[in-house]
């Protein structure tokens, strides 16, 4: 039988969903299950079953609560009654919304736990902790039926989440949509001064246990409601504290939530990449756990409600453009039905870009789901009422919001309860009303997931065995493995076709598409390689992840919501080659079960161990798990035992063989035993006393860092600049002060904040027991101050390393802390949240030791610096001269003038000036050595390690438009200053668990902090 081409299999897959939608009856003519009579609840209209009686008291509560009543609509203007089941009101002594009470976590978990008790519609489940030891849990609310045949209905789920159980048989998928019940998760706070979802979930599942409406019971017969009502379960906690130290306080300034969640703020909802988070990860699992179909989260940020799913293009480009219809369908009949109830502001579309698959609730959209997020109106993390006057661009009226928010407006925790439980009560309603479609779709985009491999492709990634980073290799399967992706491990080698295009010549990546007429190559993978298959269900989100981004700067979006370029391999530096050719899929593989471990141990006998750099984070981790042993850095490249070592390498003494192995091989670091210690200029290896250096401005940034810190077991103090400005000693604690990206420029990290009013604690007391001990004051107000500034200063002058990003970077430049250097700034949004190439620049730097060329960094907004020589002077640019930059003259623009009426003699000639590069400084000249009071000295110069690729290659993934500003400028800079060094990143070195393989960069920096001038030419002038 003739193999048929693949291009005709797509079609013919196309067609199916048609086919598919076209055999199924209207989803909402029947009902499918259910032992009861079979009424049809579908048409039911919202609003309160007269028979029921309602709890009246309560009832007149949230009449008095809600300060308008068109801020009521008639699934939420009344509670009814139950004999049995407590309401909200038992645990939080009045009802939710109320303006006096913001419940803390126990008493949202107490209130629904008793609910489970009191009902056989309800029941809780653990998900797992926080980083601080908090539980996060999931309420699954639904009829008595459906709770009882849980399981069942979850196996039916299963088949559609995973196709190839049912051996992709669109009749056996079919049957199942037709009587299963899905799954609507819905997700509350994850940003902890967005504080008003877990009032209104603790009421809502109340209503969909308790409440006999046609409407509501036509939700509750179809569906299962699960609700996670605290996502950031640390930073409630905190935020509740903060708003009773407010009540308690009046008229005083409340301390801002400088901290949510352990590590990070805000960017808690930018981990659904990374899966660095606890509260990412059981999100996640659960989904995936209970083969849900939605994640629905729920943020308080815009009035009065945004169904922001929608969004603005562009939209993200590997996921199945079924969802976006999807979102498209359930978002309009929100708005629709909400505008029916008469509730003003309710509206969709709006700005936000669905580009980056970052966000919580893109968990479901990668994962075959459906992702949806609110934007309700808050009063940022109080329970009161109060007056709010709304911004023009808020209230005016557009084509997508005909009926706008009012401009002022006394706005009530109450009414925001009330537009969340409306919102999602019409979400819900019409997914059960739609189900069986939903459910089609559900096992449409997992089956569509499973074909991809040989539709659009790509068939796999392959991860080589022979990879030099295996370390950072193992970290990027294993973030895959979070995302629940199946791993494969090649059996034997085997040859594929890939395409010869030497376009990302750094990572060897195949880019090829079907489209593609490039030429192509064979290449043949060792035995051990990982395959990452294209036909499973979960591919979408690890193509998504492994693939390039390009976002046009002619895109009609000029302002990306968030960072427009991730592709993982080239922010951990390792090989990931996307391949085509469908052959890759017969090769010879086993499924990887458990986590992936790079390989590790000592090779060999002898008292010395060679460890070869090649820039994996283990490296650091070793390093400090034997902080006394005798650890020297090879300053150059040697062989011994027959293998080659960078320069960088480790040379071990002193530790027991046993020991090591060990440690190596829980590490995945090899090390290879020596009879002797090769014959190579080293210096010592410290385990350098760190400090991670903070502001009370914003803490977000360098949460990161800290959590990439902790989870490589490299021990830090954690240090305030208040701290700083009290210890005019810092070398007596410290070796290296590292200052990652804050809120606020220069000045800010001075000032602080005005010192006006009273002082604002940030501490944990009786009144504020869940502020943790990680950082405390009695005043967040006070900054750096000048002598902060005088203690750093003389920390570096005394010998210690300061490393500063950023805007941290920009700090030191401005306040004196570096000479010859300036800090630049691109285009604005011409780079935004890229992924930019670099080149080593000085490759002996111990700061760049195991690094490779073409390094792609992570640049927010494409700043660069410049270097010069001199002092205040700015470098590199308008000092080549050249061609270009003739006078006026005879002959061609290559040609020297010539002065008519004197001799031309070469004597009198200027010596030719240097070319300088944009990376370089000016060289200095005799001229200006005759006045030399602003030359620097040739030992405190900068010195460039990393620049910005030049401009046609500059650009690995996201958005660069243009980047003549950018390209070839100094990224990482080494300055040295007096006896010590301020070392400036123009990119974020660690951020959000993606940059794995620019860690090294500080990590090197630390291990040789006091050698870190080792490999340095110093210019001759
Ligand atoms: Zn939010």
């Amino acid at each position: 039988m003739m193999k048929r081409p693949t291009f005709a299999f797509g079609l013919v897959l196309a067609t199916l969903p048609i086919a598919a939608f076209a055999q199924s009856a209207p989803a909402s003519t029947s009902r499918e299950s259910g032992a009861s009579a079979p009424v049809d609840l579908s048409a039911a209209k919202p609003g309160r079953d007269p028979n029921q009686p309602i709890d009246s008291a309560y009832t007149a509560k949230i009449k008095e609560y809600t300060t308008e009543p068109f801020f009521l609509s008639p699934l939420v203007d009344y509670l009814p009654a139950s004999k049995t089941v407590p309401t909200p009101k038992a645990v939080l002594g009045d009802i939710a919304g109320a303006p006096t009470k913001l419940p803390y976590s126990k008493e949202v978990y107490e209130y629904m736990r008793a609910l489970a008790k009191a009902s056989p519609r309800v029941k809780v489940y653990s998900i797992g902790t926080t980083e601080e030891g908090r539980e996060m849990i999931a309420v699954a609310v639904a009829s008595e039926e459906l709770i009882q045949k849980l399981d069942e209905n979850k196996a039916k789920l299963a088949k559609l989440a995973d196709p190839r159980t049912i051996n992709m048989d669109d009749k056996v998928a079919e049957e199942i949509a037709a009587s299963a019940a899905p799954v609507y998760y819905i997700t509350g706070t994850i940003h902890s001064p967005e504080a008003g979802a877990p009032t209104a979930l603790m009421e809502l599942a109340y209503r969909l246990a308790v409440d006999e409406s046609p409407y509501i019971r036509n939700i509750r017969d179809n569906l299962i409601t699960l609700i996670t009502p605290i996502v950031e379960v640390d930073g409630r906690d905190r935020v509740v504290d903060v708003f009773n130290w407010k009540m308690k306080h009046p008229g005083q300034t409340v301390p801002p939530l400088v901290y949510w969640g352990k590590y990070v703020a805000h960017d808690n909802n930018r981990d659904a990449m990374g899966m660095t988070l606890k509260l990412t990860q059981n999100v996640l699992n659960a989904y995936v756990d209970w083969k849900a179909q939605v994640i629905h989260d729920l943020h308080e940020s815009v009035p009065f409600l945004y169904d922001n799913t929608i969004g603005d293009g562009p939209f993200n480009a590997w996921i199945d453009p079924l969802l976006t219809n999807e979102w498209q369908m359930i978002g309009w009949n929100n708005v629709q039905e909400m505008t029916r109830f008469g509730m003003p502001g309710v509206f969709a579309h709006g700005t936000f870009d669905t580009w980056s698959p970052g966000y919580l609730m893109f968990i479901a959209a990668t994962h075959n789901g459906i992702s949806r997020l609110y934007e309700t109106f808050g009063n940022g993390g109080t329970a009161e009422t109060v007056e709010r006057t709304l911004s023009p661009s808020e209230t005016e009226r557009t084509w997508y919001r005909q009926n706008p928010p009012l401009p002022r407006v006394k706005w009530s925790l109450r009414n925001n309860n009330n537009y969340e439980q409306t919102g999602l009560l019409v979400s819900l309603s019409y997914f059960a009303n739609n189900r069986r479609q939903f459910l089609e779709n559900f096992y449409q985009k997992s089956k569509r997931s499973v074909t991809k491999a040989k539709v659009e492709g790509p068939a796999a990634y392959v991860l080589p065995a022979d990879d030099r980073r295996p370390g950072a290799q193992a970290e990027l399967l294993n973030v895959l493995r979070k995302q629940a992706v199946e791993i494969s491990r090649a059996t034997v080698p085997f040859t594929v076709t890939v395409s010869a295009s030497a376009r990302r010549s750094a990572r060897g990546a195949d880019s090829a598409t079907k489209a593609d007429t490039g030429t192509t190559t064979t290449r043949t993978f060792p035995a051990g390689s990982y395959v990452v298959r294209m036909d499973q269900p979960y591919s979408r989100i690890a193509d998504a992840l492994l693939d390039y981004q390009y976002w046009s700067p002619n895109d009609p979006q000029k302002n990306p919501y968030d960072d427009t370029g991730w592709t993982f391999p080239e922010g951990f530096n390792v090989q990931a080659v996307r391949v085509t050719d469908v052959k890759v899929l017969d090769a010879p593989m086993e499924r990887v079960t458990g986590e992936v471990r790079s390989p590790g141990g000592v090779t060999g006998t002898g008292s010395v161990f060679a460890i070869n750099h090649n820039a994996d984070n283990a490296l650091a981790t070793l390093r400090y798990r034997f902080a006394k042993a005798d650890f020297q850095i090879a300053e150059e490249s040697f062989e011994a035992a027959g293998k080659r070592f960078a320069r960088g390498s480790f040379i071990v003494k002193g530790v027991p063989q046993a020991d090591l192995d060990k440690a190596a091989k829980e590490l995945g670091v090899q090390a290879v035993a020596l009879a002797a210690a090769p014959n190579v200029k080293a210096h010592p290896a410290r385990a350098a006393r760190v400090a991670i250096l903070h502001t009370w401005l914003g803490t977000q940034t360098e949460g990161w860092w800290r959590q990439a810190f902790d989870v490589l077991s490299i021990p830090f103090d954690y240090i305030s600049t208040q701290d700083v400005a009290k210890n005019p000693n810092l070398n007596a604690k410290y070796d290296v002060i590292l200052f990652p990206p804050t809120s606020g420029n220069g000045t800010a990290i001075i000032q602080g904040m005005p010192m006006w009013r009273n002082p604002v604690p940030w501490k944990n007391s009786p009144e504020t027991p869940n502020i943790s001990t990680l950082a405390q004051t009695d005043d967040m107000r006070p900054g750096l101050g000048w002598q902060g500034l005088e203690n750093l200063e003389s920390f570096v002058a005394k010998g210690g390393v300061l490393v500063t990003v950023a805007n941290t970077a920009e700090f030191a430049v401005q306040f004196g802390l570096t000479n010859g250097v300036t800090a630049n700034s691109a285009k604005s949004n011409s780079v935004v949240g890229s992924l930019l190439r670099t080149k080593r620049v000085d490759e002996t730097s111990p700061i760049v030791y195991g690094v490779s060329d073409n390094l792609a960094v992570y640049s927010d907004d494409g700043g660069s610096f410049s270097v010069s020589s001199t002092r205040g002077g700015r470098g590199g640019f308008g000092g080549g001269g050249g061609a270009s930059g003739r006078a006026t003259g005879r002959g061609t623009a290559d040609d020297p003038d010539v002065t008519q009426g004197r001799s031309v003699d070469p004597k009198f000639d200027a010596p030719p000036r240097a070319t300088v590069q944009p990376w370089q400084a000016a060289p200095v000249t005799d001229d200006m050595l005759r006045s030399p009071i602003n030359i620097i000295p040739p030992d405190q110069r900068p010195r460039v390690l990393l620049r910005f690729a030049d401009q046609k290659e500059l650009l690995v993934s996201g958005l660069l438009d243009g980047g003549g500003d950018v390209a070839q400028r100094p990224v990482v800079v080494d300055v040295p200053m007096q006896k010590g060094h301020v070392v400036l990143f123009a990119n974020n070195p660690l951020w959000r668990g993606e940059t794995i393989g620019s860690y090294a960069l500080v990590f090197n920096t630390m291990l040789s902090w006091d050698n870190l001038n080792a490999g340095r030419k110093l210019d001759e002038k």
